[in-house]
């Protein structure tokens, strides 16, 4: 390797002259920094890495995985050859893009590692502003590590923590922050649960004018197991005959302009079935549901992009996003406030 020269001489003893031994002190000085550095980096990631297990990689072999949907959208395998003609296409633009993050109270726990994971493996050498939104907004002083293509937006929220008020709240929080500020600042934006973390390379595949991502365990489901909402009450309510897919509310996006149709009028619903004292059994994710029943996403993730080991999860090729926090409900593990889960 260029960096350590000597490693080439035959001779197992140095014999340089000063100036080569200076160099040589330099290189391991360097090297120890770069040992010490890395060592760090390493140590952020509190979370186990999942490892797909050597049964799930047997049972996929050969499996024949839907790459469109029915009406024509692609649906993202991110080794597959169309994501990479996808990928190739937005090579040549250049797409600015947002990633909008909540972490309100005992979630803020999660932030750093979820930047960490994003810078290692979301939307490499595109233009990515990460914004936060969140009531400890000091948690990110001194903010972490980012590249050059990075940059970072932290938007303090003054929101009360807890789940139930929380999952009402975060459509209408979202819509405001994308029509105020990030729909003048990037061209797509993507919103994420901040419980998650990205395991392998999420690329410019995922962009498309409306991105919504297939809840992993209801993939390959009939139709009827699909817990959408069925109270006729709700106006999140899906009839029998109606939808196509069930998608989760951990990660979506699109264009601002899509994602902020797409907000506005989720938040509509929900304000409005508040104020009827009716609420949606999956909360915003019944809402989301409804509107991408009537608007079509023009991109679809497949569950690559919302995983977590269970049961009822299906075997997938890669894991890109790995729910951390839908991970511990499956094993068991609620929300406690231990650095896993
Ligand atoms: N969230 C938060 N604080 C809370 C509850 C939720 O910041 O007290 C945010 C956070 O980004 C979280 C998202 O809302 O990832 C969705 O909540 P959660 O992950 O609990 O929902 P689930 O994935 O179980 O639907
Ligand atoms: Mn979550």
């Amino acid at each position: 390797m260029a960096l350590f020269p000597y490693s080439r001489l035959s001779s197992g003893f140095y014999c340089g002259n000063r100036r080569q031994l200076l160099l040589l002190c330099v290189c391991v000085l360097a090297g120890l920094i770069y040992f010490m550095a890395a060592k760090r980096i390493s140590a952020v990631s509190t979370f186990p890495t999942p490892v797909l297990s050597e049964e799930r990689q047997a049972r996929l072999e050969g499996k024949d995985l839907p790459t469109t949907t029915p009406w024509g959208a692609p649906l993202v395998w991110g080794d597959s050859e169309s994501s990479t003609r996808r990928r190739n296409k937005f090579a040549l633009g250049h797409a600015q893009v947002g990633l909008a993050v909540l972490a309100v109270g005992n979630y803020n726990r999660f932030l750093r590692n979820f930047l960490s994971s994003a810078e290692h493996n979301f939307l490499l050498n595109v233009l990515v502003t990460y914004y936060v939104l969140t009531d400890k907004p000091r948690e990110l002083d001194p903010p972490p590590t980012m590249g050059p293509t990075r940059n970072l937006r932290i938007i303090p929220v003054a929101e009360m923590p807890g789940w139930t008020r929380l999952s009402l709240r975060r459509t209408i929080l979202l819509a405001s922050i994308v029509k105020e500020q990030i729909h003048q600042d990037v061209d797509y934006v993507y919103c994420a649960d901040v419980d998650q973390e990205f395991m392998n390379p999420v690329g410019t595949e995922i962009l498309g004018r409306l991105t919504a991502t297939l809840h992993p365990e209801f993939f390959g489901r009939p139709r009827h197991s699909y817990p959408y909402e069925t109270d006729p009450d709700s106006l999140a309510y899906v009839a029998d005959e109606e939808g196509d897919y069930y998608y989760t509310s951990e990660f979506y996006g699109g264009l601002c302009s899509e994602v902020l149709a797409m907000l506005q009028a989720c938040s509509l619903l929900i304000l409005q079935d508040q104020d009827r004292g009716v609420q949606a059994q999956q909360l915003e994710e019944s809402y989301l549901n409804r509107y991408l029943v009537n608007r079509k996403p023009t991109c679809v993730l497949s569950p690559e992009y919302s995983w977590w080991e269970s049961p009822q999860t299906p075997d997938i090729p890669t894991q890109r996003l790995h729910s951390i926090g839908r991970q511990c409900l499956a094993t068991g593990k609620m929300k406690e406030d231990t650095v896993a889960c």
